[in-house]
């Protein structure tokens, strides 16, 4: 079970429903191809929506920023109670 990160819709077959994509952790591309399709075809159809893109993927890093914010918070703190033992 795999959601589209765009248009949220739950897939349970992933492999039919979402590209591959290496650069992703499970392998697989965060859009469905439904969504990817549309983005390509709109892309080269309409320059506005490369604008749109550009801001829905600053938003999306924003996010993304933020929770690896809060991930790496745990080993910082190991790491300043690391210092602290050591002197
Ligand atoms: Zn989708």
């Amino acid at each position: 079970m795999k959601q589209c990160t765009k248009c949220k819709a739950e897939y349970k077959d992933v492999e039919s429903n979402f590209y591959k994509n290496k650069q992703f952790k499970d392998g697989y591309s965060s859009w469905c191809k439904k969504c990817s399709n549309k983005y390509h075809t709109n892309y080269f159809k309409n320059p506005k929506a490369k604008e749109k893109e550009k801001i829905y993927q600053k938003k999306y890093h924003k996010e993304w920023n933020k929770k690896n914010r809060n991930y790496t918070n745990p080993k910082k703190k190991i790491r300043e109670k690391a210092r602290e033992i050591k002197s």
